[in-house]
């Protein structure tokens, strides 16, 4: 272990205090560090691409709130558009016309999406599309990927990513068997095992849900052909596509993974960066399908909170700065430059280590892989996972505390904060 060379008197004084009053100190379980050592840093404030935490300690970030700060954090314009909204007040709990902006522009960016409904986060999001694949097609069953997170749903909760890989968790305890004995399950890229399932459960399934792009057991790209294939075998049995573009929506492309791989689901969920890190999710689609929802169809799903002004503020602001020209030819180059020369000092400093990178998503594992599924994931050192973190950490930079987690960068970032990332990143790898 490296020394410690920045303070945390006080992010383990609060932290402390936090664990007598909340489940293990937190509100959401991968911030309580378990798999890299256990002792979080509590944040103070974030701006741009740095955070700074309550020792007064400033890091360069790398995780953005898990995703919606792709503009920096607390982007100047956004903060002002919000204190305008603010003034008008901070909920309806009825029409305004921000949803009709929002909905808008989601609907001009995103090819699948000729209509959509605003949820509070991708949780909610992936829950109501569930429900809609199975009210539209009349039948029950699911397929997911191993290592894909959805949100925290009963449903979804069958070996999913995220904290649920990360802690090692089995299906979680309250999960009755009658809601995941609909969820089948293959390994990502798996075309084969996928076409077995729905050969084995003729007319029973539903649709396919996946994250194009797997953010939540690692950063884990789709095989050339995979996607396609998936398309075509939904169709062949009757069967829906669903993106769950949650963390690559606006975030691998403006159009999402959709975009990017020239291949359209017929719904999509939507999360984080269409908050502009305020909370908001979405689901949306063919219009068929959407003219389900209630109350255009029978099909219920509602929020008090949802469309709330300040968060459709948010979100509309974010996706302004998005369409300025060049956005993702940046995002792409910095974070190209930060995955390969990751992999690189590893190479140099004598680490198995592979990873990747598309736009402003990457991720490094401690493996020599190839990755393709999460199976592949897990045979990655996470203990020097957690080495290199705490090292990482310690020298300024903040990387998400789990290895199968993918990193995020932003538009704040400078090509100085790749280098001086890289710079820690020799420094930490030659001493693990
Ligand atoms: N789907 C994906 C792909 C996600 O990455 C996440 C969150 N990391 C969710 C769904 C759930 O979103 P939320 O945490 O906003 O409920």
């Amino acid at each position: 272990m490296v020394n410690t060379t920045i303070r945390t008197t006080k992010s383990q004084e609060i932290f402390n205090s936090a664990q007598k009053l909340m489940p293990g100190g937190v509100n959401s379980p991968v911030r309580a560090f378990k798999s890299v050592g256990g002792q979080p840093i509590v944040f103070d404030r974030v701006k741009g691409a740095y955070i700074w935490d309550v020792d007064g300690n400033q890091y360069i970030d790398y995780v953005g709130s898990w995703g919606p700060a792709i503009c920096g954090h607390a982007h100047p314009d956004v903060i002002a558009a919000l204190h305008e909204a603010l003034e008008k007040g901070t909920s309806f709990g009825a029409p305004c016309v921000l949803e009709n902006v929002l909905a808008e522009m989601v609907i001009d960016a995103v090819k699948s999406i000729e209509m959509v409904r605003f949820v509070n986060s991708g949780t909610e999001a992936c829950m109501a599309v569930l429900r809609l694949m199975r009210a539209f097609t009349g039948r029950e069953k699911v397929i997911k990927f191993e290592g894909c997170y959805h949100g925290h749903a009963d449903m979804f909760l069958v070996k999913a990513g995220s904290g649920v890989a990360t802690l090692g968790l089995p299906d979680s305890p309250g999960v009755p068997k009658s809601v995941t004995s609909s969820t089948l399950t293959a390994p990502f890229n798996d075309l084969e095992a996928v076409k077995a399932l729905f050969e084995e459960n003729r007319d029973e399934i539903a649709g396919v849900i996946l994250e194009p792009v797997v953010g939540n057991a690692g950063f884990i790209p789709p095989d050339a052909g995979f996607l396609e294939g998936l398309r075509e075998l939904t169709h062949e049995y009757g069967a829906l596509l669903v993106f769950d573009e949650v963390m690559t929506g606006f975030r691998i492309a403006y159009g999402g993974a959709q975009e990017k791989f020239g291949i359209t689901p017929d719904l999509t969920t939507l999360g984080k960066v269409i908050g502009g890190g305020l909370p908001v999710g979405a689901y949306g689609g063919r219009q068929d399908i959407m003219s389900m929802v209630a109350p255009a169809g029978p099909m219920y799903q509602a929020g008090t909170l949802s469309g709330n002004p300040l968060a459709m503020t948010a979100g509309i602001k974010t996706l302004e700065l998005l369409r300025a020209p060049g956005t993702y030819e940046y995002l792409d180059n910095i974070t190209n430059k930060l995955a390969n020369g990751l992999l690189q000092i590893a190479q140099e400093t004598g680490h198995a280590a592979c990873g990747g990178q598309i736009s402003a998503m990457f991720g490094l594992f401690f493996t020599n892989g190839p990755v393709h599924n999460y199976e592949n994931a897990k045979k990655s050192d996470t203990a020097k996972f957690g080495r290199f973190h705490r090292g990482m950490l310690e020298h300024g930079i903040y990387l998400a505390p789990s290895q199968f987690e993918a990193g995020f960068t932003s538009l704040a970032h400078t090509e100085e904060d790749i280098e001086q990332t890289l710079q820690a990143a020799r420094d930490v790898m030659s001493s693990l």
